[in-house]
This record gives C-alpha cells, structure tokens and sequence, in this order.
C-alpha cells in the first residue's frame, strides 16, 4: 500500500504542473496584452524552477545541470546600477519563494519588463 501512495505523490504533482501549464497557455491566449504577457513569462519561469525543484526533492538527488543551464545562458541586468548579474541556484529558489530576484549590490527587485523579455527569449518561453 505504502507503494501505491509514495506513487501517486510522485506522479501528481506533475500531472498538476501539466495541467496548469495548459490552461496558462490556453488563458494567456486570451489575455495578450503586454502585462499578461510578461505574468505569463514569470509564471512559466517559476513553474519551470518549481519543476526541477520537485524533482531534486523527489529524487533525492540535485540537478546542478539545470540551474548551470539557467545560470549560463540567463544574464540579466540591474535597472539601478547597471551590472550584468548572472542567475544563480540561489535566485532560483528565492525567485520561486517570492517572485523576485534581487541585484546583489544593489538590493532590488529587478524583475523588470526588460529582463522578463531576456527570460523570454533566453529559456524560449
Ligand atoms: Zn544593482
């Protein structure tokens, strides 16, 4: 029996995530403006951490190769002081905790519309 459950709370978080990555899709084709848009992008991006999160945890095991992916590729830049900042596992879990990332120097959310654009394209979303 303990079989049966340890495989239904492995399977069903990402049946969950599969569901509702669908009816984002399906909403934000509706809802096209600019700003859906943008919340789309940071809803995919959290749910794309919270995806490789669930399965360090289910595993048991770390994915270092997913965050090194998003850490080498992902690149973005602080409004205030301008510094490029790499995205690191730290902004990840923190970013999926609070929806936002924070420039190191400067303490800011830099979640702006520009570097939602740069995760756009860089991840593809
Ligand atoms: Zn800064």
């Amino acid at each position: 029996m303990a079989r049966y459950y340890m495989q239904y709370y492995f399977v069903v978080p990402y049946l969950l995530i599969y569901s509702v990555s669908i009816i984002d899709r399906i909403l934000f084709s509706i809802l096209n403006d600019e700003d859906n848009e943008n919340l789309r992008v940071v809803k995919q991006f959290r749910r794309y951490i919270g995806f490789i999160l669930f399965t360090e945890y289910s595993t048991g095991k770390r994915i270092n190769a997913a965050f090194k992916d998003i850490s080498r590729g992902l690149m973005l830049t602080c409004p205030r002081c301008e510094k490029q900042l790499p995205i690191d596992r730290a902004d990840c879990k923190f970013f999926f905790e609070t929806e936002i990332i924070l420039c190191p120097h400067c303490f800011i959310n830099i979640l702006t519309k520009e570097n939602i654009k740069v995760i756009r394209n860089t991840l593809d979303f």
